[in-house]
Parts: structure tokens; C-alpha cells; sequence
């Protein structure tokens, strides 16, 4: 995915510098003394915590939330280099946010944009405290996605992805994936505790992962925020295929096997490599409407 080089962002969705002190010993201080009790984001894995960890609909306290510093004064160019994430997630918000904004339009639907929280090392948030162990992650409560900027490195390092620009946009278009669902209703269709591959668990992952594919082939035909050219310019094939390996490298099998336990898809959580990888493409090739996973007889 190349943005146009001379694009100029002008959303404010995305902040960053949520990071350092403020937790410690499992509670938190916040104005006025008191004290609440961190609620702990479980996670099993990586990817987990955007659904795994919290109950949807569970009546989660929002909490004092590091709010970070706007981003801002970053162009296509910018978004382009592979040494700069922070631009290049506020490239693809400021996309993401086009789309969805028209994309629910079309369907008569309200739509606001989610929060992007680029945080170091650990996060305050509406749904407890959150380390980069735990991977980025959506938060219904306080509609914010959580990326830890660092992630993407672990992504290759650890999980061996190959990498890419469009890789790293995917997992933010994953997440701003729930949000959508968070917006439609959908997320309440996951019922806690519902794990295995044909699960209301694994189906919403793989809306996410739905929704971020179509997304990615609506970019460049999207008009910019202000009815302008598109900010981004093209996908390539590479680019794509790369994206489909990120998708690959965090499929529950793959992350079961790296961890030396075995797979064992009763656990499965986020769906398959290979299911991951089709539902992909399912919104990269039919779009928005190719992904109702909740009534596929098999996912
Ligand atoms: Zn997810």
C-alpha cells in the first residue's frame, strides 16, 4: 500500500505517548486520592485480548486514560517510510476513517471514528491496564484501539511475518474492524467462553479480519476527508501478499504450534492461518458485504 507522497493527514483519531509509570502493584491512583482496582487484561495470546480479555457488554468501569499527544504534520511520504510507524498509522486512520465514514453512510448507519492510542511499554485504559505483552487490541468501553509501536518489529522478530507497510496497516484495519462491530451491534454476538473453530469467537475475528481486506481494496478508490484525491495511491500484489502472510503468521494453530504446545483447535479463539487468510481476501475480493461470517454455515 503506497500513499500519495505529497497526501496531508487531517484526521485526529490517531495519539500517541500513552507510556511509563502510573501502574503498579495491580492498582492505580486516580484524582482525588481514590483508588480503583486495575481490572487485568487476560490475555492467552497474542491478538487475544481484543475479545478474549474482556466480555463484551460487561460493565467495565472506564478509568483514567493516558490521552497522549495528537499526531499531526505527517504526509504521504512520511506514512511511506518503513522507519515510521506513527505516520503511517495516521495515514491509514485518516483512510480508514473515509471509508468507514462512507462506507456506513451508504447503509444509513451512525458512525464515529474509534481513538487510535499509540502507547510504549504499558497503557492505562478503559479496560484496565495493558502491557505490549498483550498485543494491539480494540476496547469497547472507551472505543479506543491500542498499538504498542513496537509490535510490528515483534511481529517479524518473533512470529516470523515477513513485514510491510500493508502488513502493519492490516492489523490496524483489524482493529478498527471491531470497532465497527462495536458500532453495528456485532461485538454483542460474542458469547464469553465460546472458543473453537466455528465459534461466535473465531467468527468475529474473522469479520475483523473481513472488514480489513475490504478496506484495503477500497483505499484508493476512497476520497480523501475532504471530498479530495485519495491518500492512498495503490496496493501491490507484494504488498497483499504480505498482509495475507501476516494474517497467516497469527492464526491460532500457528501461534498453538510456535508455542510448543500443540494445536488444539477447541481453544482456537481468532480462527486458523488458512481461515484468517480467506476471510482476508473474502472482503479484499467482495468487499464490505462478503463478510457476514455470523450466518456462513462454516467460517
Ligand atoms: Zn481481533
Amino acid at each position: 500500500m503506497t500513499f500519495r507522497g505529497d497526501a496531508g493527514f487531517d484526521t485526529s483519531a490517531v495519539s500517541k505517548g500513552g507510556g511509563g509509570g502510573g501502574i503498579g502493584g495491580g492498582t492505580i491512583a486516580v484524582g482525588g486520592g481514590g483508588i480503583i482496582t486495575v481490572i487485568l487484561v487476560i490475555v492467552s495470546m497474542i491478538f487475544g485480548v481484543d475479545l478474549t480479555g474482556l466480555a463484551p457488554g460487561d460493565p467495565i468501569q472506564p478509568q483514567s486514560q493516558q490521552q497522549g499527544e495528537e499526531v499531526t504534520g505527517c504526509t504521504g511520504a512520511d506514512a511511506n517510510d518503513p522507519a515510521n510507524v506513527v505516520c503511517r498509522m495516521e495515514g491509514g486512520a485518516d483512510s480508514m476513517s473515509a471509508f468507514w465514514a462512507a462506507t456506513m453512510q451508504q447503509n444509513d448507519l451512525e458512525y464515529a471514528d474509534p481513538t487510535v492510542q499509540l502507547f510504549d511499554r504499558q497503557v492505562q485504559t478503559g479496560c484496565g491496564a495493558a502491557t505490549s505483552a498483550v498485543g494491539p487490541f480494540y476496547c469497547p468501553p472507551d472505543q479506543r484501539i491500542y498499538i504498542d509501536t513496537t509490535f510490528f518489529q515483534q511481529m517479524r522478530d518473533q512470529f516470523g511475518a515477513e513485514g510491510g507497510n500493508l502488513a502493519e496497516l492490516y492489523v490496524l484495519a483489524h482493529e478498527w474492524g471491531h470497532h465497527i462491530q462495536g458500532v453495528t451491534g456485532q461485538l454483542d454476538r460474542v458469547q464469553q467462553g465460546d472458543t473453537g473453530p466455528q465459534s461466535s469467537a473465531v467468527r468475529s475475528e474473522l469479520q475483523a479480519d473481513c472488514y480489513a481486506g475490504a478496506w484495503i481494496a477500497g483505499a484508493s478508490q476512497t476520497a480523501d476527508q475532504g471530498g479530495g484525491a485519495p491518500v492512498i495511491e495503490s496496493v501491490s500484489e507484494e504488498q497483499m501478499r504480505q498482509a495475507v502472510d501476516a494474517a497467516k503468521t497469527i492464526g491460532d494453530d500457528r501461534l498453538q504450534e510456535m508455542s510448543g504446545g500443540g494445536v488444539n483447535p477447541e481453544g482456537w479463539t481468532h480462527g486458523s492461518s488458512e481461515q484468517r487468510q480467506t476471510w482476508l481476501l473474502n472482503g479484499y475480493n467482495g468487499g464490505v458485504g462478503a463478510c457476514d461470517t455470523w450466518n456462513a454455515p462454516q467460517v
